[in-house]
């Protein structure tokens, strides 16, 4: 990449951006959704994880003529048929309320012994009005209780493969260094060393 590449994240999640945002290096002049003045909501309408990606990066792309990319991402649980899934926002309700979702999760899976799990992230890049999705996954399990205090969204229930401890109770730099997110982001990243 010669040049910094300036790329809209479409997203109002704050906690994703600043995810993101420590995952970038300077090769990436990186704008939210305030810099473009888009204080819309964002429609993600679609059955999969991949095409709600895909449908918030057009919508901003489209009206906003910008270059930019989105993010979706579910927590699919294996005893629950890959349950909350897309609905991973609003399992508990419209509210979107992260402790009435872990809540649920906890109370569906009080006697149930597999609890393998795995966050999946979709990154859906449109660049040059051309559209590319890069695929982050991290397995490992639900906890049987809440843990931790950082992190965002599922964080205490989940604990990834290889450790202890739930999202929430590690550090930032960690849990961004081997996250689903940190996976698609690296190859959506590669992708833009090779390509830009
Ligand atoms: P969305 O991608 O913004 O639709 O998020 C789907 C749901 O997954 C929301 O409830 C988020 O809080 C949650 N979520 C997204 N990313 C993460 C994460 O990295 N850790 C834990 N929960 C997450």
């Amino acid at each position: 990449m010669n040049n910094r590449t300036s790329l809209v994240f479409a997203t109002g999640n704050r906690n994703k951006l600043k995810e993101v945002k420590a995952m970038l290096d300077d090769s990436i002049e990186l704008r939210n959704l305030e810099d473009i003045n888009c204080y819309e909501e964002i429609p993600e309408t679609k059955n999969t994880i991949e095409l709600n990606a895909i449908q918030k990066a057009q919508y901003v792309a489209n009206k906003f003529e910008v270059n930019c990319f989105a993010e979706d991402t579910g927590l699919e649980i294996e005893a629950l048929n890959g349950e909350p899934g897309v609905f991973s926002a609003r399992y508990a309700g419209l509210q979107r309320s992260a402790d009435d979702n872990m809540e649920l999760v906890l109370s569906k899976m009080k006697q149930v012994a597999n609890r393998r799990a795995r966050f999946k992230t979709v990154v859906a890049l449109i660049i040059n009005e051309k559209q590319f999705t890069f695929e982050g996954i991290i397995n490992g399990e639900i906890a049987t209780e809440k843990k931790g205090l950082k992190g965002f969204g599922y964080d205490p229930i989940f604990i990834p493969d290889g450790y202890k401890k739930t999202f929430a109770e590690l550090d930032e730099k960690e849990k961004n260094s081997i996250s689903h997110r940190a996976i698609a982001i690296s190859k959506f990243l590669d992708f833009l060393i090779e390509v830009v």
